[in-house]
């Protein structure tokens, strides 16, 4: 052994990375070396047309054996596969085990704009234990042509205005509140008068007691209410959470989450975003909320207290109701310093780097609706983990379906939505007086529970046994 691999075999044995390097080497780099290794050589051999009789080479020997096993005896498993077409055994699944269709929570979505129709719509194929039940939308045209491509009976549809009917509608157990930020308060609530169960977008709402007055209604009701933090199901984002509840990454000081995306105002998107009675605020609100979210649950533990500058270039008509560039810094119990910021000028951009005392940690693209990127480095060595993307949003709603099913409470509660508001709310108040903001709050989530019990953790962090 040379002294380079024993050193490296030292530094396997004192870092507290006790990951399966050999595995992750097979996962990630190893076949992007062996693609590279290959790939040249198919290139040439394609655009010179070498081997093939067009070209003039060697004539193909049709129908000749060619034969490269080594001769060894083959494992029986390998020796006894049947040669006709043969019924195997259920494989494991990576994800819950599919329910049949009459088993699966019925679910109706409110609100048939980018997102609805782009990402949550078709995320109904990927999930195990929901159904799309019924459409809800001020444009009748609209609903009809959503309800026939995804299959809605005529009697799921409905428009904003008698949408209370929906309570006569046994075939709808879950509501999808996907409407501008202002008005997720009062289609929470006439959903839970409704009887129905309630996911409802991020942000929750403009105010906290708005969001108070919708923990209450969903209470009353009896209904879950469930707040949509999709990236709370995400498989990059699990993994970065177990590999700090680990230690791999040691004590954590810093933290660095930004987001940002540039609003077109001729999209109607971005027009009720930039519209502080529909929005509720700006960049902070809409984008910003993935920076605070996400530092809260990487870290597991609520900041006490907020400090925060806004800026919104003077000359920019959108930013006339609604800030554009915010910097928070969020202080936490154990110490640690999160600096986030978010705008809506930039490219589209989130990422998270946690900096701790054995390791950082960066997550690039973070809340990205796939592409996901994470490694952990020491500053010696880098892992870069290959994680399988999942569709989130399926996940999420499967979530709450068997919340519903088993009468569990959900990851991502009213509570934990408000809590965002509150402390989104004590930006704004830090931002407008100059100083430091205390956070009062008794709030609380145990740090492992979106890593306990969940079908989502990858299985990256190995210990290592080679
Ligand atoms: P959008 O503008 O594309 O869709 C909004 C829908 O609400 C449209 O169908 C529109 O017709 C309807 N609507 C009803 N009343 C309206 C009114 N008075 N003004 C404007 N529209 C009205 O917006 P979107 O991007 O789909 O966002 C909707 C919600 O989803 C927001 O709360 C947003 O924060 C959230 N969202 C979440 C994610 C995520 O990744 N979790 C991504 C995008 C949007």
């Amino acid at each position: 052994m040379s002294e380079q691999d024993q050193h490296h075999v030292d530094r396997d044995e004192e870092a507290t990375f006790s990951i399966n390097r050999r595995r992750f080497l097979q996962g990630s780099s190893g076949a992007l070396l062996a693609a590279g290794a290959l790939g040249p050589a198919f290139a040439h051999a394609a655009a010179s047309g070498e081997g093939s009789a067009r070209s003039g080479g060697r004539q193909a020997s049709n129908g000749q054996e060619f034969d490269f096993g080594n001769g060894a005896t083959a494992p029986e498993g390998v020796s006894s596969v049947p040669a006709s077409a043969t019924g195997r055994p259920m494989p494991d699944l990576e994800q819950y085990d599919p329910v049949a269709p009459d088993e699966r929570l019925g679910w109706a979505v409110v609100g048939l704009g980018d997102f609805a129709l782009n990402q949550i719509l078709p995320a109904f194929g990927n999930s195990t234990h929901s159904r799309l039940a019924g459409v809800v939308s001020g444009n009748a045209d609209k609903a009809r042509q959503v309800a026939q491509q995804y299959g809605v009976a005529d009697s799921g549809i409905y428009s904003y205005d008698n949408f209370d009917e929906i309570s006569d509608n046994d075939d709808i157990d879950i509501v999808y509140i996907i409407l501008p930020n202002a008005l997720h308060e009062e289609f929470t609530v006439r959903a839970a008068q409704a009887g129905k169960h309630v996911l409802c977008e991020k942000p929750m709402a403009p105010s906290v007691e708005a969001c108070q007055r919708m923990i209450e209604a969903c209470r009353d009701n009896d209904r879950k209410l469930m707040i949509a933090y999709r990236e709370q199901f995400e498989p990059h984002n699990l993994a970065a959470i177990k590999a700090i509840r680990d230690g791999m990454v040691g004590d954590v000081n810093l933290l660095s989450v930004n987001t940002g995306v540039s609003l077109d105002p001729e999209e109607p998107s971005a027009q009720w975003r930039l519209n502080k009675a529909l929005a509720g605020g700006g960049s902070l609100y809409d984008i910003g909320i993935y920076a605070l979210n996400a530092s809260r649950y990487l870290l597991g533990e609520e900041p006490t207290q907020v400090f925060a500058r806004i800026h919104s270039r003077e000359d920019d008509p959108r930013f006339a109701q609604v800030e554009d560039n915010v910097a928070f810094q969020l202080i936490f119990p154990n110490g640690a310093v999160a600096n986030c910021t978010s705008s809506y000028s930039t490219p589209k951009n989130n990422e998270a780097s946690v900096f701790g005392t054995k390791a950082w940690l960066r997550m690039a693209p973070l809340s990205n609706y796939y592409n996901h990127w994470l490694i952990v480095d020491d500053g010696n060595q880098r892992i870069e983990p290959s994680i399988q993307e999942i569709d989130q949003f399926a996940a999420e709603m499967d979530h709450l379906s068997r919340c519903v099913q088993d009468d569990t409470a959900p990851h991502a509660s009213g509570e934990e939505g408000m809590q965002d508001v509150r402390i989104i709310r004590a930006i704004y108040e830090s931002a407008a007086t100059g100083e430091m903001v205390s956070i009062e709050s008794d709030y609380e989530r145990d740090p492992n529970l979106l890593i306990t019990d969940s079908p989502n953790l990858p299985d990256v962090w190995q210990q290592s046994d080679s």
